[in-house]
């Protein structure tokens, strides 16, 4: 395994932001990962692991080693019944990964198909869409502690998942780089059609029974019409999550804001649809100092050669705009590197 020294890291972020890692090393599997973790750790350096970079703002140099997570790998681990369990490498691509389990009649990952990235970032935000997130699937996963290179099974309780949010980036933040995911799928379709956009695009469907194919296919025609392709242009995907609030405010901004969009959320409390407060303070389609709010959904931000600083402040103009209009507070949902959020 190579590790570099003074690697340009435009082309490992989905945002295309320029920045530096002072060491860079992709590690493809647990060996490489050892290695690479001894190396930080006798030159005291910080670790940064790294995906496929679709959840990160890069807002600065890396002053320490950048570990690029390439582990790959798929294995039946289990089976028995409807049930099978399959572990993969962290470094797997997540969409090709649900292409993966369709074609081989394994079923539980249609609603969360396209989303960009890696399989061992999954677990660390618990990404979730259309009415599925990854805990309903999860079993475990593997991580090396980065601090003394030990490997750690975590289940799903020791993960603490919640809403985009997981022990990892609370007190494991920093802390662990997962090497492998187990997830529970099964051999008959048990489709999930809570999801109101999903259940409209899927009236249209020809009669006959509805697939776990034909579900995964309208997840993709919703997300191509909905979200900008990175590649084309520059995201990092839902730049905020979506504000979880008590329901007595959610009920006191509903009388002020008829329109506001709601979802029901765990303990009594509600979603309120971030997007469409950013919506109505003004923000969808706002272009302005080389980023913008993008003009199909305003959640998303686009970096168009701004850079990070730009993006950072348009970010935080969206933030105060909706706290002075709403009294919400947003929380930004991806991960930012070498800098801080204002
Ligand atoms: C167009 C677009 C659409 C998106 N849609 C959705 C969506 O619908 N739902 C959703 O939940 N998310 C969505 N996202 C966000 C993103 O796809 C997920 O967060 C994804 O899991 C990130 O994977 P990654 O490999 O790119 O992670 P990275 O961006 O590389 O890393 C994200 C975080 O995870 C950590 N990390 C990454 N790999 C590991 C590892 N092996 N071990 C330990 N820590 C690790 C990093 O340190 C960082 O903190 C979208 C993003 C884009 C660009």
């Amino acid at each position: 395994m190579d590790i570099r020294p003074d690697v340009e890291l435009r082309g490992f972020n989905t945002l295309a932001l320029p920045g530096r890692a002072a060491h860079f090393a992709t590690v493809t599997d647990l060996d490489e990962a050892q290695v690479a973790l001894a190396f930080a750790r006798e030159r005291g350096l910080a670790v940064t692991v790294l995906g496929a970079g679709s959840n990160v703002v890069l807002a600065g140099d890396l002053p320490g080693l950048l570990i690029r997570v390439a582990i790959r790998g798929r294995a039946l681990v289990a089976q028995g019944g409807d049930q099978l369990e399959l572990r993969l490498g962290a470094g797997e691509d997540w969409p090709a990964t649900v292409e993966y389990s369709l074609a081989q009649g394994w079923y539980g990952l249609e609603n969360l198909a396209l989303i960009p990235g890696t399989v061992g970032a999954a677990p660390v935000q618990n990404i979730g869409a259309y009415g599925v997130e990854l805990a309903q699937r999860f079993v475990a996963l593997e991580a090396l502690e980065i601090a003394t290179g030990a490997l750690r099974r975590f289940d799903r309780g020791e993960c603490a998942f919640g809403y985009r949010d997981s022990f990892f980036k609370r007190a494991g933040r920093d802390r662990w780089l997962i090497v492998s995911v187990t997830l529970a799928l099964c051999r008959t379709p048990h489709l999930v059609l809570d999801y109101p956009a999903l259940r409209a695009a899927l009236a249209e469907h020809p009669p006959g029974p509805l697939t776990p194919a034909a579900v995964a296919a309208a997840v993709c025609a919703l997300r191509r019409a909905r979200l900008p392709d990175p590649a084309v242009l520059p995201n990092a995907g839902s730049f905020f999550e979506n504000p979880v609030v008590p329901a007595e405010q959610a009920q006191a901004l509903a009388a002020r804001f008829p329109g506001l969009v709601t979802f029901p959320a765990p303990g009594g409390r509600v979603k309120l649809a971030a997007a469409w407060l950013i919506e109505q303070c003004g923000w969808k389609g706002v272009a302005r100092d080389g980023v913008a709010v993008h003009d199909r959904q305003a959640l998303v931000l686009i970096h168009r050669g701004g850079g990070a600083r730009a993006l950072l402040a348009l970010a935080a103009a969206i933030r105060a705009s909706v706290r002075a209009h709403f009294g919400v507070e947003l929380i930004p949902e991806p991960r930012i590197l070498g800098g801080h959020w204002s």
